[in-house]
């Protein structure tokens, strides 16, 4: 007798095939949904219902790209939207949660657990296990608008580890002595001067993030500072999907996926050299896919061909 897996489905496709084919959503799908159920046992239902939406809208999203390659960044940045703006303007503006760094001293210095700490559980210390740093061009708010306002200018400075780790370890001394000299904005009695930090940090973020891409090229605030690129990008190596060449034979050494990448990767050099993009900053926004019109590349966990 057949197994289940070899059965064939309705389309007459055998359902291993359909497994394979899906297996990106049907993991997205899977991972966020666990990681719902997981924070609904700890928290409540709300979060099961945040993640179970994200997953959903993944996995619909992923498979209308399987089927037509041309929607990958039509989507990409339909879930960026859906996503960053549940986050930010509904849970941050709305109902005041900030999730950027510094507040997870606050509330430490408070004694409370809020959405700060759980983002960053789960976006960068689970999440890029198995997809990298794909919050970054799926997710965040702020990363969608540099995907409007930084633009390439031919400029490449490089990322300093150093320089990285000394910006986290400053938002850190300024989240204690902002906690400690001022006002804590943690605690549903500062939910007010919460909401002003919100508004303040992100218009930092993003206007110091458009200057700093003028100097020093695109995506720079991403590449160089961000704290949560910072501690993701040490999880990098281990992450099951990345961009993996799949026909490097059919590679013209053209330069268009290095081109397209706005994180300045050289994605032609990791074909030519029949490699996965291991570069730390890649935030899998596909980008480089799309750019490839001999069908190279792919976000897989199989070896590079
Ligand atoms: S690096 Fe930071 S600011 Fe940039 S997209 Fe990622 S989380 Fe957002
Ligand atoms: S865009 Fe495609 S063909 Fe051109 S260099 Fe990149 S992988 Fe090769
Ligand atoms: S390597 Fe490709 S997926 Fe990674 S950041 Fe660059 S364009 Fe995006």
């Amino acid at each position: 007798m057949k197994s289940n897996l070899t059965a064939p489905t309705n389309s007459g496709e055998p359902a291993a095939g359909w497994l394979k084919k899906y297996s990106v959503p049907i993991a997205t799908y899977a991972i966020f949904t666990l990681i719902g159920l997981i924070v609904w046992a700890i928290r409540d239902i709300r979060y099961f219902a945040l993640f179970n939406g994200i997953g959903t809208t993944e996995l619909v999203t992923r498979i209308l790209v399987i089927n037509n390659p041309r929607l990958r960044q039509p989507m990409r940045r339909l879930v960026q939207i859906i996503v960053g703006g549940i986050l930010l303007i509904m849970l941050g503006f709305v109902f005041g949660v900030n999730f950027q760094f510094e507040q997870i001293f606050f509330d430490f210095q408070a004694g409370v657990v809020t959405g700060a700490l759980i983002q960053l559980i789960i976006a960068r210390l689970i999440i890029p296990f198995v997809f990298g740093n794909a919050f970054c061009s799926r997710a965040c708010w702020d990363g969608a608008i540099f995907e409007i306002t930084n633009r390439k200018n031919g400029r490449n400075f490089k990322r300093k580890p150093w320089l990285a780790w000394a910006y986290l370890i400053l938002l850190v001394a300024v989240a204690f002595a902002v906690a400690h000299y001022f006002t804590n904005p943690a605690g549903d009695e500062n939910e007010l001067l919460r909401k002003k930090w919100i508004v303040g940090q992100n218009l930092f973020i993003v206007g110091g993030g458009y200057l700093l891409t003028m100097l020093c090229g695109s995506r720079a605030y991403c590449r160089l500072l961000c704290p949560f690129m910072t501690i993701s990008s040490l999880l990098y190596r281990f992450s099951i999907f990345k961009i993996t060449p799949v026909k490097s034979d059919n590679c013209t050494q053209c330069g268009a996926c290095s081109k397209a990448c706005p994180m300045l990767i050289d994605v032609k050099e990791s074909v030519r050299n029949v490699e996965k993009v291991k570069n730390s900053q890649c935030i899998l926004c596909e980008r480089c896919v799309s750019a490839c019109k001999r069908n190279v590349l792919k976000v897989s966990a199989k070896k590079a061909i």
